[in-house]
């Protein structure tokens, strides 16, 4: 490209957020700068949590540094810009990114997005980050376990999780392993499940996981859905209300308004809505990955599953829309392996008939989560390990 005087334009290629779709991406940012193009990263923080862990961590199994990866270090180590802001609008004919925090608008050529989810927020009204914490981010789970343990030292209290599937589980367990552990008093807990738990999931691994928790003394309350949190009151579609020191929404998750907000093509939930190429069905100079999209060819379960195997595919077809040449489709898998962290190192393990409970699925989970985090923590250059250390 030339601009007037005759001087060849960088092609910039502009990713929001370093998530997990995102990897493979900022471990090649070398490439990308060696074939001449300019790359920036834009992210609220400079780290990215990996959510596998992140119940682990609330339960104080996993310390902060090792359940994260170095996405500033990642980029800047390579000679990447990282801009430390939030990513407010696209304008996807003028081809630039508006920021929360700055003026700056960020030109791009070719645009990326992992921007992740958000909890709905439907029920959550007020007391956020003093009364109620989201699932997500996972960074916001840190500030919760200091709080859990401020309150179990000064005396017995309640805390509740709100939601019936895989995060709450893991949660609910986490923190009863938490208490168990380090707390002076063990706070009640309670799970509120809405219809049924885990509804969606096979019913052997529902009847593991309530065993589990009803055998560390967790309340399960199923039947009536939480439709309203007001500092620390939960009230029920039932009509009956209840209270709880800390309160944990894990509702699920839904993709942010960004795309919608700067009117690009989104799908029933909000999210981007991309081809098999994971590219923009509109506007084919944007692609995105992970729980931010909404995949047209069919729809897919917001897991990091999926994220995580996008990778390749979104990083190759960066390259191919930098530089030219074919694109490669995503085929999703249909099943996939799960293994939920049931808190006092328990696993529950699923994958097609197999579904078991055990220390054997944690030690499982453990190994491939770390070896998940060694990969991608050294895959930037050494600046990311240094600084996870
Ligand atoms: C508690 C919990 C446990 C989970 N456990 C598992 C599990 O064991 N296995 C599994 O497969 N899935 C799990 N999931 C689901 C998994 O978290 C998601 O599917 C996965 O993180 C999606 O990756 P992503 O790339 O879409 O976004 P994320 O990994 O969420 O990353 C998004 C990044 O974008 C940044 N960002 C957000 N908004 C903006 C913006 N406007 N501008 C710039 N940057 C922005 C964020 O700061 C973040 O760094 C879990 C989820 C939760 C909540």
């Amino acid at each position: 490209v030339l601009i007037p005087g005759g001087k060849a334009m960088q092609r910039e290629l502009v990713l929001l957020g370093g998530g997990h779709a995102h990897l493979s991406t900022l471990a090649a940012i070398a490439s990308f700068r060696e074939r001449g193009f300019a790359v920036t990263v834009v992210q609220p923080s400079p780290w990215l949590y990996y959510s596998g862990m992140g119940p682990g961590m609330l339960g104080g199994s996993y310390r902060p540094e090792e359940i994260r990866f170095a996405t500033r270090s990642v980029v800047e180590g390579q000679g990447g810009r990282f801009v430390l802001d939030r990513a407010e609008r696209i304008d996807p004919v003028a081809r630039t990114v508006s920021l929360a925090g700055s003026a700056e608008e960020l030109r791009y050529d070719v645009l990326s997005c992992s921007v992740g989810s958000e909890v709905r927020g439907g029920v959550s009204a007020e007391g956020v980050g003093e009364t109620v914490f989201p699932a997500k981010p996972i960074e916001g789970l840190l500030a919760a376990k200091e709080r859990v343990l401020a309150l179990a030292a000064a005396g017995p209290c309640r805390l509740a999780v709100v939601g019936g599937g895989p995060s709450a589980v893991e949660i609910a367990g986490n923190l009863h392993q938490l208490c168990r552990r380090f707390g002076r008093n063990r706070p009640e807990i309670l799970l509120y499940a809405g219809r049924r738990l885990l509804s969606r999931q096979p019913e052997r691994l529902a009847f593991l996981a309530r065993k589990a928790l009803l055998d560390k003394g967790i309340r399960i309350v199923e039947g009536p859905y939480v439709v309203r949190l007001v500092s620390g009151r939960l009230f029920l579609d039932d009509g009956s209300d209840s209270q709880a020191a800390m309160i944990f929404d894990a509702t699920g998750v839904l993709p942010g308004k960004i795309f919608h907000r700067s009117g690009l093509p989104v799908g029933p939930d909000g999210g981007l809505l991309v081809n098999a190429f994971l590219q923009s069905v509109r506007y084919p100079e944007i692609f995105g990955g992970g729980d931010c999209i909404s995949f047209e060819p069919r729809p897919l379960a917001r897991v990091g599953v999926y994220a995580v195997r996008q990778n390749l595919v979104l990083r190759d077809n960066l390259f191919a829309a930098l530089q030219g040449g074919p694109l490669t489709p995503f085929s999703p898998q249909e099943g996939y392996l799960q293994i939920f962290n049931l808190g006092d190192g328990v696993g529950l393990f699923s994958r097609r008939w197999c579904i078991f409970a055990g220390r054997f699925a944690f030690l499982l989970k453990d190994w491939i989560d770390r070896r998940f985090m060694r990969t991608y923590q050294r895959a930037g250059g050494t600046g990311a390990v240094m600084e996870n250390r």
